[in-house]
């Protein structure tokens, strides 16, 4: 047995960037500025994408996002139960109502078939995610969408690097990043909106800075513009500087940081094939790249004779961390009792929902530690 705890997930910073952080800190100017600018023009050019807002974290970007369009009480959102809670609160908090899609059992993301039945009327956006790192089939989800006149914004929280058909996710259409520290890139806590629509990306702008018609840092002042005025409300979400410089140093590595993720995950594969109870997600089928995020499986619960969260805390007691990515949000108590929700409602969310779990996966893993998660998972099998 491992004699050391083996997190789920570890951020990795060089030393170069915590003195660029220092750096930051040492220059008079902390919070937005030059480094933001900096980070958003790098990460739209990475993307290859057309415009980006650096804000501070995804949830804020979707909170403005969805102020931007206007969602508002009588309104209906369709994403997934199989995501993360930020997106669903939000849309409850606007007042409008969340429609669940189901989602495909083996790639735990939502399909044209999923989403086609929950739109009505009513339905003034959809926000399928990107999960784990894999990218949605965007064409079809695309298609769907504007046969409707219905507007799609990707969460992309997993998908920093991720491409499909030969493009990164952001080059296209609206995608909103995470830079939290479980994210392939992080900035402690952060995020980035990137979109193709440029009227949307001066809205957020402006709605991510009280409503100001301009930055919290005006390139031109070299400073804050200090007879600005109101042009809307709007919040405080802007990113930090010293945020930015975190981002900006690990945008140079991310292409490092997947390769290594992308190894690992391949070694789990490998390892994992032989153990029944074990069934990892499907690869998607059409053309992308992985940024292998997270490294999901499934536990066979009627095999192993075990519930998931029993597997989890065995693995625990053995100095191996695992998450949760995610407990479907329809299941979780505000949820169960506001909208209840027949059970049974969505057959594929509701299986994975008790049977995922997501193995250690982060840059700086070993394989050998690898060999030690997947021994540990047939000890405890066997046991
Ligand atoms: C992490 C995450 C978010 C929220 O990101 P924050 O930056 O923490 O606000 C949203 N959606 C998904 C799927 C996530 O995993």
């Amino acid at each position: 047995m491992r004699s050391q705890f083996l997190p789920f997930s570890r951020p990795s910073i060089s030393e170069d960037e915590i003195a660029q952080v220092g750096e930051v800190l040492r220059s008079g100017w902390i919070t937005t500025g030059l480094k933001a600018a900096a980070f958003e023009d790098a990460f739209v050019a990475y993307c290859g994408g057309r415009g980006a807002v650096a804000l501070a974290s995804a949830t804020a970007g979707m909170h403005i996002l969805l102020k931007a369009l206007d969602i508002k009480p009588g309104d209906e959102v369709v994403t997934p139960s199989l995501t993360w809670v930020s997106t669903v609160n939000l849309i409850t908090l606007a007042g409008a109502t969340p429609v669940f899609a189901d989602i495909d059992r083996h790639t735990l993301m939502v399909t044209p078939e999923t989403v086609a039945p929950c739109l009505s009327e009513r339905t003034r956006l959809i926000v399928p995610v990107h999960f784990a790192g894999a990218s949605l089939d965007l064409d079809p989800l695309r298609a769907l969408a504007a046969s409707r006149g219905i507007p799609l914004v990707e969460d992309a929280a997993h998908a920093a690097g991720t491409e499909y058909r030969g493009r990164k996710i952001g080059a296209e259409g609206t995608s909103i990043f995470s830079f939290h520290p479980i994210k392939n890139l992080t900035c402690g806590e952060g995020g980035m909106l990137v979109s193709d629509d440029a009227a949307l990306v001066e809205r957020i702008k402006r709605l991510k800075f009280h409503g100001l018609g301009v930055d919290a840092y005006d390139r031109d002042t070299q400073g804050r513009a200090p007879q600005a005025e109101v042009i809307e409300p709007g919040y405080k979400y802007n990113l930090t500087d010293f945020a930015a410089v975190l981002g900006l140093g690990q945008l140079a590595r991310l292409e490092g940081f997947i390769e290594r993720r992308a190894a690992l995950a391949g070694l789990y594969r490998e390892l994992l094939a032989g153990i029944d109870e074990i069934t990892p997600l499907a690869l998607p089928a059409w053309p992308q790249r992985h940024a292998w995020h997270l490294f999901i499986v499934r536990l066979e619960v009627e095999r192993a004779g075990l519930s998931r969260d029993e597997f989890m805390a065995r693995l625990k007691a053995r100095n191996i961390g695992t998450g949760l990515h995610f407990k479907a949000v329809h299941l979780q108590k505000y949820y169960r009792d506001t909208l209840a929700l027949t059970p049974g409602a969505l057959p594929a969310t509701e299986w994975n929902s008790e049977r995922i779990l997501s193995l250690p996966l982060f840059p700086a893993m070993t394989e050998a530690e690898v060999a030690e998660v997947v021994a540990a998972i047939k000890e405890v099998l066997t046991a």
